[in-house]
């Protein structure tokens, strides 16, 4: 069996042009999609991911703000400028790109952002309502991956799902996402025992753990779908993802390359969730 694979860059297009379209109709009442992105320090990958996600808002029709602070900027300064923002009607979507340097506390900054206009979906009413429903902002990641897979017409309900990696940006939202949609979930992470014992029981494995080629073809079920959300860098500068990726792909029936699988949705999601808030906020203008 040679794997399928899930084209991560073809589904973004598709996506984007269909929100593209509510964008649009955004723009045309006067009322556009409004992202303020703000960075602290002069971290190069920072850069590059604040750069792309400024780019494509500007694709999509958002309207965009950068605020820049330098690396000691005061805890204070950094709060002032998010409440300004959570007061500006203009501004729909607030993200603080991460990592913070230490004197700034990142669960202060987060929390700090108003529930809806929190489009990365990190605050803790986000968080908690992964749990309840309704929530208001999926995390970014955890969404695409959810969106890649029914975009492929992958079933969810019943599946086994095993995730790799509990972080809380990641392999914890997307456990609770799974939940929600009806699957069986192990959340493995380092200390979890034998953890090709939990992989080759999945129908649907997603592994994020940031450890190149973790997962080997002996460790995955025939024909399972395989989602890697890995990205490591290796010495040479290549991408390389967290699943053996040549021989995976011989025993999964669906599997996602790195580059080009995870990573374009990433950035998608963030628009889709800044373009759903701006809705939300006309809707509730005009009721
Ligand atoms: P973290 O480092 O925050 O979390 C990694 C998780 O993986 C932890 O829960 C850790 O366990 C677990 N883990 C690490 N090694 C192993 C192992 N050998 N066996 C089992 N579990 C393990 O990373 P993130 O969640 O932020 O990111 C994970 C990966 O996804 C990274 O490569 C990152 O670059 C990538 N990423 C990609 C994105 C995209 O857009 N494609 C977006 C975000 C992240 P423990 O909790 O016990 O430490």
């Amino acid at each position: 069996m040679t794997a399928q694979i899930i084209d991560g860059k073809a589904i973004a297009r598709e996506v984007r042009a269909e929100w593209k379209l509510r964008a649009d109709r955004l723009n045309a009442y006067g009322a556009p999609a409004g992202l303020a992105v703000i960075m602290v320090g002069d971290n190069p990958a920072s850069r590059v991911y604040v750069a792309n996600k400024l780019r494509a808002s500007q694709e999509m029709g958002i309207r965009s703000e950068r605020y820049l602070y330098p690396a000691d900027v005061a805890e204070s300064i950094v709060i002032e400028r998010i409440q300004a923002l959570n007061a500006d009607a203009s501004i729909h979507g607030i993200l603080v790109q991460l990592p913070l340097p230490p004197q700034i506390s990142v669960r202060k900054v987060v929390e700090t952002i108003s529930p809806d206009k929190d489009v990365d979906g990190f605050h803790l009413y986000n968080v908690g309502a992964l749990v309840h429903g309704g929530n208001l902002f999926p995390p970014c990641t955890p969404y695409g991956v959810m969106c890649l897979l029914d975009r492929s017409g992958i079933p969810i309900v019943g599946q086994n799902v095993t995730v790799v990696g509990a972080s809380n940006i990641v392999g914890k939202p997307l456990g609770l996402m799974f939940l929600q949609r009806e699957a069986t979930v192990a959340i493995c992470h380092v200390k979890t025992r034998d953890l090709a014992q939990f992989t080759i029981a999945a129908d649907i494995l997603v592994v994020a753990a940031g450890q190149p080629d973790l997962i080997t073809a002996p460790m995955v079920r025939t024909a399972a779908v395989v989602i890697d959300v890995g990205i490591n860098r290796l010495p040479d500068g290549r991408f390389r993802g967290d699943v053996e990726f040549d021989t995976v792909r011989q025993k999964a029936s669906h599997i996602t390359p790195v580059p080009g699988g995870v990573g374009p949705m990433t950035v998608t999601m963030l628009l889709c969730n800044t373009i759903a808030s701006a809705e939300r906020f006309l809707q509730a203008k005009a009721a």
